[in-house]
């Protein structure tokens, strides 16, 4: 029998046009949000160039516990937050009064199944699961996954393509981060390196983001930036050169890492032989268990391990950040470059990333 508080939740959610499962069993409610995020700067890669992103938000609900997930429809990869929200019927189908969310990783599982592509969407699902199956059993998310909280990596705070003087302004006001990952991959990437040298002397990484697009190109840069004390370099050529990065890997000494090609766990076998590392994103695979697949298979190959992020909030960092103690490098600044964040989740103390103690993601609303 239905309690008076289910009841009455029951009832919010209708009035608030949420598709409630049944009202026999305790019910499933979900819904699909998208959010508009603000960027402090604008926002330039080799990709694109953009003010703010539109990311998706899930949410979650059953008895009485909630929970949420974000995230980042990629365009390249057929995404939008509309497609996302007309999955309202397949995810119901999976998510019914029925499933026992506790089994986690079936649910999940049968998500993908159901679901073609729409991999921000299928992250969004897996990351409000985990966040409420963490506050059902009253843990944290790194604790569900048996990993030490205390053990995360220094996060890289990332620098856009941007004029030298506009690059030295953001790397002043990075001061806060020890490690600076530096977009490049224009024909300006000696002037941008030169900019951001003028004003740090701090340890630097760097991102092509596939902008070069010959192995000489790549060879001359990465061994260039080598000398500008450039730790290592992602992605350096387009996602489909392979063959090639054997060329550059001869001819260079930092190591470079796979991004734009790491997209799934099968992935990575298949980039082992031409990369020193992997960066895996959970807007990309789909979520937390298919990053836990990649990360574990990248290690076995003895792989260096970075997890990365979209332009995001703090739900989709926070959960990203909860896994980071597995792995070697992170890029988890997606929620430092916005400026309308409605969540407080993971912080970041001299670099380290700082894993909220409460239940599942640990997120609390941001004060107005
Ligand atoms: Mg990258």
């Amino acid at each position: 029998m239905m309690d008076r508080r289910n009841l009455l939740s029951g009832l919010a959610a209708v009035a608030a046009g949420w598709p409630v499962r049944s009202w026999a069993a305790t019910p499933t409610r979900f819904r699909v949000e998208s959010q508009r995020l603000a960027l402090r700067h604008t926002w330039t890669t080799t990709m694109s160039s953009s003010t703010h992103r539109d990311v998706i938000y899930f949410l979650l609900s059953r008895g009485a516990h909630s929970g949420i997930g974000e995230g980042a429809p990629i365009a390249r990869y057929g995404e939008s937050a509309d497609q996302a929200q007309k999955l309202s019927g397949e995810i119901g189908a999976v998510l019914n009064d029925g499933a026992d969310l506790m089994q986690y990783r079936k649910i999940v599982g049968q998500l993908h199944q159901r679901i073609p592509g729409q991999w921000a969407l299928k992250s969004a699902l897996d990351i409000a699961i985990h966040d409420w199956v963490g506050q059902v059993l009253d843990v944290p998310l790194y604790k569900l996954l048996g990993l030490d909280p205390l053990a995360t990596p220094l996060t890289t705070f990332s620098i856009g393509i941007d004029t030298p003087e506009v690059t030295r302004q953001k790397v002043k006001e990075a001061e806060a981060y020890p490690v600076l990952k530096i977009k490049v991959g224009l024909k300006t990437d000696e002037a941008t390196i030169d900019a951001v040298r003028s004003v740090t002397k701090k340890p630097l990484r760097v991102d092509a983001n596939e902008g070069w697009k010959s192995k000489d190109e790549a060879v001359e840069k990465i061994n260039w930036l080598e000398k500008q004390g450039v730790a290592f370099v992602e992605q350096p050529l387009p996602a489909h050169m392979l063959e090639e990065m054997n060329y550059v890997r001869k001819r260079v000494h930092i190591p470079v890492i796979a991004d734009e090609a790491s997209l799934h766990p099968a992935d990575i076998p298949k980039l082992a032989p031409y990369f020193d590392g992997v960066n895996m994103k959970l807007d990309k695979c789909g979520g937390i268990l298919e990053a836990l697949r990649m990360i574990e298979m990248a290690k076995a190959l003895g792989l260096k391990t970075m997890l990365g992020c979209m332009v995001s909030s703090s739900v989709a960092i926070t959960a990203a950040a909860h896994l980071s103690p597995l792995v070697d490098y992170a890029d988890l600044d997606g929620n430092l470059l916005i400026s309308n964040d409605p969540y407080v989740g993971v912080t970041v103390e001299a670099g380290k990333l700082i894993l909220p103690s409460g239940p599942g993601l640990g997120l609390k609303p941001r004060a107005a």
